[in-house]
Formats: structure tokens, sequence, C-alpha cells
């Protein structure tokens, strides 16, 4: 027997054969950790914490055996034992931890900080439902809570409590904890609190509850809908947990390490991530100045310590409060709060840099910038257009603490783990070093004039489609042609990111083939996305969509050409099966809007051409492949800046010059989409489509149809140079590493060891 046969079936108490995958996986999860706990290792000098209201990990269970150099093993075992390890995948269920690039992107640093054997933990919430479940009913988004927490998952419960203070009334913060194992790395660990006194029965009609009720309800979900007052008061009583939680703990540890708070900084960097986590800079001034720090001094530490990543330029994204909410939930942090405000204006005589506003709003990117040493937007584009335009007053005031680390993903998860026959593949050719340094994909360079790789890097594409193929026939009774191109569209739904031009560009397609002029090769159009509960446009587009889908479906003329499949619940596990299959891969936001996206990169990774506009980390792709290996269409982010500066964008004009524009528009309440879908939905769209399209859909739509069918026409017309292409993407996909970026964070933010 080998040893990993000898310790599943010891622990399993019985011989594998007969363990039911529920048993194996459980088995298997405990000698993991196990093996996890191996790789402690003592923080010397500083070490990270990376605070974040979102960690969207992922199943985990492949993921840290491939970490750990374990997966081959028990593969094979499992196998000899007429096993299967993706039927035991099944049994994990995936943490629900995280809403979408944000949150992923926390996942991907943390496995990069350990791998890279830096000191370095996660803080965030324990969430019992996390984001919502999605699924289709009547060509309508449905909501339903995701029970992810079953007994068997991997946060361990630890007896670490922390008394967190809300609206005046003490509550008990408990420390759960999943180990977190680099690529033949350090084992660090993902912070996640959460109370006790959560009560999963009072969810009603799908993700409703008592939004008043926070002993009972506090950590039921992230991202609670906020369009009234009591589900925007339970974001900031969940923040606070969070951070008073998280701030207590980073004390404890550098007090047990011998700092002697003085000297914080020398042992701690904190990262805040986006806004939500912002409540810390205040909670750690309050609790130094509890140990008898002045206030001046305090002030000085935490912004020494703590360090802020912008993710947005969305005005509706940035987060403020009225003041009167935070009086309410954290009245200890309101006269902390002012006092800020009162030094800010000091530095700065500018109204348009202040935390608390005339109309009483507290402005927390404000507050990170002016308290925090240094302020990182997330793509080089997007780091440029806070310097000189969102956040400029800022840049002018602290020119030194603005500084770009470009997003990456962990080449781990995003192509070993769900490519591993592209891996074996890039390993036969290139050797094993790339898992480890990215930048040696680069070696692959050597092959592009290669037939025989070539071809069988399509033939690996192929079997991709295929698994990807009858995954969709299982999980959703959809069979797709695998002998389409599939251009996949999948992230957030959100009008910035523009599934609605891919919506027209269908319409058109459904138009150009009922006329006779078809497509050089037939279409699959791949959605995955959820909408927030209450984003009404969103959940109209999905529903154009689906209508859409059946229309042509039903329709024998079109339906050899084009298909659309819209996949349910988006989520890490779904993306991992969809971009290995990926051709054309979709990242066609409004240029400026898209502070980097990560998806962009995961497509590149794994040997998909980009069709996107110059946005965010699409800009660096561009630059890294070159014009002939990728489709870039639209207006430039300096068009589109300049035509809401001047306010002339009307959609309405486009409309009316415009034919293919107009029928495109129109056929949404025409009736063929009537005959399925509802008038309400798809009318409303249109509406805004029409009257408003804030995000400038249709001056792109013209070069975005021009370009997508050029990549249909390259596709069918010399596969092979489209596979040279596909190769080009992966080798310059290097520099898209989360190693590479963490790097960078530690060179210039951090200092951590
Ligand atoms: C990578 C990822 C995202 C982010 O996608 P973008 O295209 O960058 O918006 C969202 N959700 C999941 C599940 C992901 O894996």
């Amino acid at each position: 027997m080998t040893e990993m046969e000898i310790a599943l079936s010891g622990y399993c108490k019985k011989d594998i054969t007969s363990c039911t995958y529920e048993e194996l996986y459980t088995a298997l999860l405990h000698i993991v950790e196990a093996e996890s706990r191996k790789r402690l290792a003592p923080v010397k000098g500083r070490k990270l914490y990376y605070i974040s209201a979102e960690f969207l990990i992922g199943k985990l269970l492949s993921n840290n055996l491939i970490n750990l150099g374990l997966y081959d093993d028990v593969k094979a075992c499992l196998e000899a034992h007429g096993k299967s390890m993706a039927e035991l995948e099944e049994a994990e269920p995936e943490p629900s931890l995280g809403n979408g690039g944000l949150g992923r992107l926390a996942a991907c640093f943390l496995d990069s900080v350990a791998t890279l054997n830096l000191p370095g933990d996660g803080i965030g919430l324990r969430y019992h439902c996390g984001l919502f479940h999605q699924n289709f009913a009547d060509n309508l988004q449905n909501e339903t809570p995701d029970f992810w927490l079953g007994g068997h998952d991997w946060a361990r419960k630890t007896d670490k409590t922390y008394p967190v203070s809300l609206a005046g009334k003490d509550y008990t913060a408990r420390l759960y904890q999943i180990a977190v194992t680099g690529y033949e790395g350090r084992t660090n660990y993902l912070n996640l609190f959460d109370l006790d006194t959560i009560d999963q029965s009072i969810i009603r009609d799908g993700i409703q509850f008592d939004k008043t009720d926070i002993e009972k309800n506090l950590t039921l979900f992230l991202y609670p809908d906020d369009s009234d007052d009591a589900g925007r008061l339970l974001r900031i009583y969940q923040q606070y947990l969070m951070v008073s939680a998280g701030a207590q703990l980073i004390l404890e540890e550098c007090l047990e390490r011998g700092s002697n708070l003085h000297d914080l900084y020398d042992y701690a960097a904190i990262q805040i991530n986006d806004t939500h986590p912002s409540m810390v800079i205040p909670e750690l001034i309050r609790l130094l100045c509890d140990k008898k720090i002045d206030f001046k001094e305090a002030v000085e530490i935490v912004t020494k310590t703590c360090a802020y990543t912008n993710h947005t330029i969305l005005a509706e994204a940035l987060e403020k409060w009225p003041k009167h909410y935070l009086e309410k939930v954290v009245p200890q942090l309101v006269p902390i709060i002012e006092k800020l405000d009162k030094l800010a204006r000091s530095q700065a005589n500018d109204p348009a840099t202040a935390i608390i506003d005339s109309n009483n709003v507290v402005h927390m990117a404000h507050m990170d910038i002016h308290f925090t040493h240094s302020t990182n937007g997330v793509a080089a584009l997007h780091t440029e257009i806070l310097k000189n335009s969102e956040l400029n007053h800022f840049y002018r005031l602290y020119p030194e603490k603005f500084n770009n680390k470009t997003n990456g993903i962990t080449f781990r998860r995003w192509l070993l783990k769900c490519n591993p026959e592209l891996t074996a593949f890039i390993e036969s050719l290139i050797g094993p070093g790339f898992k480890k340094d990215a930048s040696r994909l680069e070696k692959l360079a050597a092959f592009t004039e290669d037939e025989n790789v070539l071809k069988q890097l399509t033939a690996i594409k192929r079997d991709n489609k295929a698994a990807l193929a009858d995954w969709l026939k299982h999980t959703q009774n959809v069979t797709v042609n695998t002998d389409s191109l599939f251009a996949i569209q999948s992230k957030r739904l959100h009008e910035y990111k523009r599934q609605q031009l891919n919506l027209l560009y269908l319409i058109h397609q459904y138009f150009e083939i009922k006329a006779g002029h078809m497509p050089q090769v037939p279409l699959t159009a791949v959605f995955g996305a959820k909408a927030a509960p209450a984003y009404t446009i969103a959940k109209d587009i999905i529903h154009a969509l689906l209508v859409l889908s059946k229309v042509i479906a039903e329709d024998p003329d079109v339906s050899r050409w084009l298909q659309i499949v819209f996949i349910e619940n988006y989520n890490v596990t779904a993306a991992e099966k969809m971009i290995p299959a990926c051709d054309l891969s979709e990242q066609i936001s409004l240029a400026s809007k898209e502070a980097s996206g990560t998806g962009n990169m995961k497509f590149m990774l794994n040997g998909a051409l980009t069709l996107g506009t110059m946005d965010g980390a699409n800009v660096e792709i561009a630059d890294a492949v070159g014009d002939d290996n990728i489709y870039i269409f639209g207006q430039s982010s300096s068009q589109v800046i300049r035509r809401y500066g001047n306010g002339s964008y009307v959609a309405r004009e486009w409309y009316e010059i415009d034919p293919n524009i107009r029928r495109a528009v129109n056929f949404l309440t025409g009736k063929e989409m009537l005959s399925g879908g509802s008038s309400e939905h798809l009318g409303r769209l249109q509406n805004e489509l029409i009257h408003k399209d804030w995000f400038q859909t249709l001056p792109d739509f013209n070069a975005y149809v021009v370009r997508k069918n050029q990549a249909l026409a390259d596709y069918a017309g010399n596969p092979l140079n489209w596979a040279k292409r596909a190769l080009i993407n992966i080798s310059r996909a290097g520099f898209f590493s989360s190693d590479r970026t963490i790097a960078e964070y530690d060179q210039d933010i951090w200092h951590l060891g």
C-alpha cells in the first residue's frame, strides 16, 4: 500500500473502495489540515494583515493538494480504487465568501503571499450564506440562500473571542481560521469572524430576513440588500465587526511578539482592500489611545502601518455614509473621525478632500488616503485616471502616496488546477519552472512556428470544450456544438461591463443570419453572471438574454449558427470549467470603467484571444501580446471621459441615425421577444438604451460588430494561425501572475519579514 492509501483507509477505518465520496472528502480534509500545520512558520519582522470584506476562495481541496504536492498521489490512489477526483470534488461545497473580482483577488493574493513564503494573514467575515445562489425561472433570476457551512468546511472554530460594541451593546466576535498553504510554501491563515448567536432560521422567501435583528443576522449574507436604511446600517454593523475584531487580533499578536505599540509598524502592515474595512483606521486609533498613546502619535502610527487599495472610479461604488448612521452604529468612532476630518482640513484647505462633507456625509476613501501611507490603483490605466481625474485633488496633495499595482491571478488555481492538460503540455515543452516563476512561460515563444505544437494546443482546447459541453449537459441539460467558436463573457452583471452590448450584437447576428448572411463559423455565446438583487436593469439584461436564447433555439434557420448559453450561478467552480474552454474572451467594458479585471488574465493564460476595449488591464494585455494577437475596439478612455465631461452624449441620436442600432434595440420589444418575455422588463431595458445608456453602449456598437466578426472569420479561416496567437497569449501571461503583484506590494509597500 502507498502512504496515501494507508492514511486514507486508516482515517476512514475501512477499505477505500467502500468509502463514500463524502467520507473520502472528510478524510482528505483532515489529512490536508495536518500537512498544512507542518508548514506553519514563526514570524520574524513585519507581518501582513490583508483586510477584506470578501475572500472568494473557491473549493479548497484540490488546490491545497496541489500546493502540498499531494495531488498526484491522491488521484492515483483514488483511481486505483475505482474513484474519480472529479466526483470527489463534487462533495465539497464552494465557500461562499465573495462576490466578484475584488474577492477573488484577495484569494489569489493569499495564495501568492504563502507561496512567496511571506508572513501574511487575511481578515474577513465568516458569512453563513455569503452571496446568494442564483437560478433561473421564467427567464428571471431567482435568489436563494447558499448554505455552504455543512460541518465539513475548512474554517476551524477557535476559542479566541473579542468584544465588539455595536450601537452601544456588547457582542462577542469569535475567530475561525482557514489554513492557507502556498505552492511549495508556508502556511498562513485566513481569519474569519462570526457571532455564536447567528440564526439561519430567520431567512424566509428566498433571501429575506429581519434586517434589524443584529444578534441573529449579522453574518448571514455578504452585501445585504442596501436599498433601505436597515440594509445600509447592517453593512456598517458588519464592517465594524470585521475591523474591530481584526484590529484587536492584530494588536494582540504584535504585543505577543514584543511590540510596545509605539513601533506597531515594525510588526504589522495592514492592507485595506477597498473601502469596506476603512473603519479599521479610527478603530486602531481608538484602541491605541485606550493604551495611553496620545492621539497625535496614534494617528502617526496608524498612518505608517496602513495602506489602501482603490478598486473603482464608479462614483456610486465609493462608499460614503451619512454621519448619523455612524452615530447610531459606532458612536465610539465618531469623535475620532471628526478629529481626523479636522486634521485633514488643516493639511489641505480644499473641501474636495474633506472626510466629512458639508452634508454631514463621511467619505471613507478620503479617510483612507489621508491616513494611510500608500494609495494604489489596480492597473496602470486605472492608477493614471485616479491621479489625473478622480483623485486628482489628493494626488496633488500627496503625490508620493500614489502607486500602481497591476492585479494578478494565481497560476496554481487558474492553470494547474483548472487546466491540467494544458499544464502538462506546457511542462513537456519548457519544464516545470513556470509554476513558481511565471515569467518562464516566455520560453513558449520558441514553439510558435511548430505546427505539431500548435495542433496539440488546438486538441487540448477541443478537449476542454468537450468537457464544458458535458458539464452543461449534465448540470443544465443544454447541448452545445463543440465545433463552434466559444465566446465567453463571465463576470458580475453590471451596465459598465456591458453585457447589453453583447446582447445587441447577438440580436444583430440574428437578423443577419435571417437575411442569409451567414457567419464564417457557428458561434456559442456563453454567459455567466449574477445581478445584485436590487439592481433592476441588470436583471432586465439577464431576462433579455434568456428570452433571446430561446427565440434563437426555437428558430432552426438561426440555431445552426448561433446559440446563447447562460450558465446558472456563476462562481469559482463554474469559472474553472468555463475558462479553459474559451476561444474568445469578452472584455468589453466601457473604457475607463473597469479598474483592472482579472477574468481577462485567466482567459489569456488558458489560450483564449481577447476581444476587448482599451480598459483596465486589457491595455497591459494588448501591450504584452501586440496588436495582431488581440481584438481591440471602441472608444478610448480619454474619449469617454471627455464625453462625460462635456455631457455631449445623447443616446437617442445614435439610435435614430443608425439603422442597425435601431433594428437591434427595437427588437427587444418586438413580437418574437414578447412571445416569451415580459414587456415590463424588456421595455424598461429598451427605454434605458434609447434615453440614457449611461455606459455608452451605442457608440461602440458598430466597432464591436466589425471586430467580433473579424475574429470569427480569422478563427474559421486559419485555425493554425489562431492557435499560434493563442500560444503567444499564453507565453506573455507571466506578468499577470499574482506572485509578481505580491512581490511588488512587498517591495514598495509592506517590506515583510
Ligand atoms: C475572476 C472572477 C471574477 C472577476 O471577473 P472580471 O471579469 O475581472 O470581472 C468574478 N467572479 C469569479 C467567480 C471569478 O473567478
